[in-house]
């Protein structure tokens, strides 16, 4: 495989959208693996990196509300807001629970009537389909304490704006195994129609990934022709999973959202549908957040548009480390910032 790639090697940047890809690829060393034609960028596949500061903020809003929980994964807390992070709001003593899914958080809901439980859902098509079943089960157990901020983002919608921007450059994408588990292939039909760029969803073994690049060049180099191929098929169905897809559809609509980096992207997000609204955070506790603010010198923005590695943040391994994070990137173990940080051993620090 590898004598193919360096067979078919020419200057090409290709993108892994899915953090977990990013993470795979700097643990194997893929990179060092390629020809120093083709570049690999990472995009904007990890639900923490592109939550963005104003839903942190708005999040501490509440844990400083009295009467009410908030829960979240444990990724989510050290996310840096603007001026604190719920990690240290929960050190200042604020209820912030950390809960290992969207039902245990209804479980907290049913264990503390007396407060009202606000579950920060994050994440893409495959989490959200959980948050999906966490409401019908508040819905079933005729709950009226557990609400859910929602900041659920769709995939497709923020690749249309990537490649829409000129700095981008990007020759093809390796698409995210996970969310296509549950959304099919037809979301991403139109990257080789309508922008004739390559798209191969993979899985996240070293293996998986080089075959996915190797698939990748040979239609850039014509070898094949430009399309969209499912390299995951003992994962992916080409239909998905129509189970989840339907719960999205009862539970969620498309909503405007807003992405750290790419700004407000139309029906990239997943709002609640109006029958229940009960269950919606911002409708129903609504609260004062001051305007928010990037850290300064931060580049995640350009690291999840692609534009630049994270060692071209000037503030990478130095002032910002997984252990104290500056931004948004360095917090997940998907994130960019922290997979190059982690399995780079120090040779990208200058
Ligand atoms: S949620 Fe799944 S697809 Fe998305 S970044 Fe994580 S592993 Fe990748
Ligand atoms: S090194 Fe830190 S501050 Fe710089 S881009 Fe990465 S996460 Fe943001």
């Amino acid at each position: 495989m590898l004598a193919e790639i360096q067979r078919l090697a020419r200057p090409m940047r290709l993108m892994e959208v899915c953090g977990t890809h990013t993470t795979a690829i700097c643990l194997s060393g893929i990179r060092g693996m390629l020809p120093p034609e083709i570049e690999l960028v990472s995009g904007p596949g990890c639900p923490v990196c592109v939550t963005p500061n104003c839903y942190i903020d708005q999040a501490i809003a509440y844990c400083k509300l009295p009467g009410m929980i908030v829960a979240s994964f444990g990724d989510m807390l050290k996310v840096p807001g603007t001026a604190s992070s719920l990690a240290r709001e929960k050190e200042a003593g604020v209820n912030v629970r950390v809960v290992y899914s969207p039902l245990d958080a209804v479980q907290l809901a049913v264990d503390n009537p007396l407060y009202r439980v606000v579950f920060l859902a994050v994440g893409f098509e495959t989490t959200a389909p959980a948050v999906a079943a966490a409401i019908l089960t508040a819905v079933k157990k005729g709950l009226r304490n557990f609400f859910v901020l929602s900041s659920h983002k769709q995939v497709p919608p923020a690749l249309r704006v990537l490649l829409a921007l000129p700095e981008t450059k990007l020759d093809g994408f390796l698409l995210p195994g996970h969310v296509c588990m549950i959304t099919g292939l037809a979301p991403y039909a139109f990257l080789p129609v309508e922008y004739h760029k390559p798209a191969v969803v993979t899985g996240f073994g070293a293996l998986d990934i080089l075959r996915a690049i190797m698939l990748i060049m040979m239609q850039v180099s014509g070898v094949a022709e430009t399309r969209l191929e499912n390299a995951y098929p003992s994962v992916v169905r080409p239909d998905g999973n129509p189970v989840a897809q339907q719960m999205l559809e009862v539970v969620f609509e498309p909503d405007d959202s807003e992405w750290r980096g790419l700004g407000v992207i139309a029906a990239s997000g997943l709002r609640l549908r109006r029958e229940y609204q009960d269950y919606n955070a911002e409708y129903n506790l609504p609260v004062a957040v001051a305007e928010s603010r990037e850290p300064e010198g931060c580049r995640c923005g350009d690291v999840l548009r692609g534009f630049v590695q994270p060692p071209a943040c000037s503030l990478f391994g130095k002032a910002c480390l997984p252990v104290q994070p500056i931004g948004a990137c360095m917090v997940s173990a998907e994130g960019a910032c922290a997979a190059w940080y982690r399995y780079g051993q120090g040779r990208w620090l200058a």
